[in-house]
């Protein structure tokens, strides 16, 4: 008898045929013998809708009253589903992020678990009932229900699944797993049998989608298995475990696990900075502060005493971040500010990039060959990074996807899923 953790995402359950459909898969996973704990996201796009209607009664809506709002479509979820499953004859009940403990810290709208209880769950589980929590949410440290941040199911679902020393934590969701390359976009990209925690970790950081970051860095520091596979095929999908990752195919080099893009930054470029102690902290606090997610930095060598930084940010903080830049440029006598969201972010990603060298000088002669022209570079011991137009995006991700053997040889078959 396993413990088994499933989080279903909104695409899972986003009308009462497939939420019906979860809830015979679950049955079964029961009939098999296994204890059950199941997270649920909001039924397709219903917390995009509650957001909308949050910003047609306000034109900043307080956090508070939002993550109040935006916790209710999980609530939505949590109950249906356990209502299908009662009508398969499965015992179930479903619980708040704060009936079962999940204490956070008083950040609205992206706050972090503290601790998890999770007395309810486990009671719920010894009288042979499964548990249905509901995802994104939480309970402050001041007694305020707080959400965890967009796609923040993941985080809940690794969370509980740390906290009950669960085997195995499955996500399901609408690809049948992690590929070489967003399938979208590249016709060739294949399914990744294995990956290691540090893989994803760089490829939820690059752009990824497919989890959110910050459930792999629990996954991580709990160790926590990950199965990330199709609600809609119920196929094999990609495992996530601390486990070194092995060559899938025999022939392969495994050097690179995938190419991973990221359309959603733009670029804030500070001019003419004067180059002393001092600039970049005054810079970059003020952003940190207003919670600006600052990714790439890229400062100039100076030219007679001043430089030029550059910095990539989401294009939804551009807003809050141009007038604190602005402001600060003047302080420190920059001579100007621009910005530009017409820009793409592309990585190579793999563990075996720490013992291969080459790989970098390798992915820029593949963009130079494809007349990509490279705008910033950043690199971790797995990761290379590029900042590039965004028109050459597609062109790129496909150039290095061949260039670096993960071709898969056929075209990509499956219906492609709606983009998140
Ligand atoms: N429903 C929330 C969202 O759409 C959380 C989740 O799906 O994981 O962001
Ligand atoms: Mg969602």
């Amino acid at each position: 008898m396993a413990l088994i953790v499933q989080k279903y995402g909104g695409t899972s359950v986003a009308d009462p045929e497939r939420m019906r459909n979860v809830a015979r898969h679950i049955a079964a996973s029961k009939a098999e013998g296994n204890q059950l704990v199941i997270v649920v996201s909001a039924m397709g796009k219903a917390t995009d809708n509650l957001m909308d209607l949050a910003r047609q009664v306000s034109s900043a809506p307080p956090g508070r009253e939002l993550d109040m709002l935006l916790t209710t479509g999980e609530r939505i979820s949590m109950s249906l589903l356990c209502m299908a499953l009662q009508d398969l004859g499965v015992e179930a009940m479903s619980f708040t992020g704060s009936q079962v403990g999940i204490i956070t810290d008083t950040v609205h709208g992206r706050a972090k678990i503290l601790e998890i209880r999770g007395d309810r769950v486990r009671e719920a589980l010894r009288d042979g009932k499964v548990a249905v929590v509901a995802g994104f949410q939480g309970v402050s440290t001041e007694k305020e229900i707080t959400t965890l941040g967009r796609g923040g199911s993941d985080t809940t679902a690794v969370a509980l699944a740390a906290a009950l020393k669960a085997d195995v934590c499955e996500i399901y969701t609408d690809v049948t797993g992690v590929f070489t390359a967003d399938p979208r976009l590249v016709s060739q990209a294949r399914k990744l049998k294995h990956l290691e925690f540090d893989e994803m970790l760089e490829m939820a950081g690059a752009g990824s989608k497919v989890l959110a970051l910050r459930s792999v860095e629990f996954a991580r520091n709990h160790n926590v298995p990950i199965h990330v596979r199709s609600s809609f095929t119920w196929e094999q999908g990609t495992w996530v475990t601390s486990e070194e990752r092995k060559g899938e195919k025999n022939m392969e080099d495994p050097i690179i696990s995938g190419v991973v893009h990221d359309a959603g930054d733009a670029k804030i470029t500070v001019l003419g900075v004067p180059d002393q102690p001092g600039v970049s902290a005054a810079l970059f606090e003020p952003l940190a502060n207003a919670n600006v997610n600052v990714d790439m930095i890229v400062q100039n060598t100076s030219t007679a005493g001043t430089t030029d930084i550059s910095f990539t940010l989401p294009k939804t903080d551009v807003a809050i971040a141009q007038p604190i830049v602005e402001k600060i440029a003047k302080q420190v006598g920059a001579s100007g500010v621009t910005n530009d969201s017409n820009i793409a972010k592309i990585s190579l990603v793999g563990a075996g990039m720490k013992s291969s060298p080459g790989i970098a000088a390798k992915m820029f002669r593949v963009l130079a060959d494809n007349k990509v022209n490279i705008e910033m570079i950043s690199t971790s011991t797995i990761r290379i990074s590029v900042v590039v137009a965004a028109p050459m995006l597609e062109t790129a991700v496909r150039a290095l996807h061949t260039a670096f053997d993960l071709d898969s040889g056929e075209e990509y078959s499956a219906p492609l899923p709606e983009r998140k």
